[in-house]
């Protein structure tokens, strides 16, 4: 059994609703499976869009979860939930319904054509970094940096917990 952390974001309204709603419905998704065991979700965050052009904010959350499923099968399966809930990929790091990206697969190192593991970018994000840390401080990568100390290298990236109106 892997022990897997995904990072889940949206920034566009879909079918499905608000970007809070986006990210209700994947949890769901996600939970409804036979093989994938949800074992925890982040606070949300609201953060400000990295990519191209002036999108609206994201909201971001990290998940911890257990699956026989292998890394391959799970990006797979993440891609089909993405899919289902209207992302329509368009240019790099436009905005979209969903996102989600799998961090890291137990303390694997994964560099294929569609996969890379831990997530190339993850250690200069915080948005990625503060929902991993709520769920557990103690992360450590593969390559023995650790969460707290990468998250003190990006504190100056803005991002708030995320107060829903509703
Ligand atoms: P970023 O990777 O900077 O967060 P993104 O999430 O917007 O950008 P996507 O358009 O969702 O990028 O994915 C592009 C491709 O990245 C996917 O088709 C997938 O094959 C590949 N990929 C590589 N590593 C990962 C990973 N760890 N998690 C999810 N997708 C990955
Ligand atoms: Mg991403
Ligand atoms: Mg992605």
């Amino acid at each position: 059994m892997a022990e897997v952390y995904i990072g889940l974001g949206s920034n566009l309204k879909g079918h499905g609703g608000s970007p809070e709603t986006q990210l209700d419905r994947a949890i769901e998704s996600i939970s409804q499976r036979p093989d994938i065991n949800l074992m925890a979700v982040s606070p949300r965050y609201q953060t400000r869009a990295i990519g191209p052009g002036n999108q609206p904010d994201y909201i971001n959350a990290v998940a911890r979860l257990n699956t026989e499923l292998s890394p391959l099968d799970l990006l797979d399966c993440l891609q089909k939930i993405e899919h289902q809930q209207g992302r329509v990929r368009t240019i790099r790091w436009g905005a979209r319904t969903l996102d989600l990206d799998i961090l890291l697969y137990n303390d694997q190192v994964i560099d294929s054509e569609r996969l890379t593991v831990p997530h190339p970018r993850m250690h200069e994000r915080a948005f990625v970094l503060a929902p991993l840390r709520d769920l557990d401080a103690s992360i450590v990568l593969p390559n023995g940096e650790n969460i707290l100390s990468l998250l003190a290298n990006c504190s100056d990236q803005g991002i708030v917990k995320f107060q829903s109106l509703e």
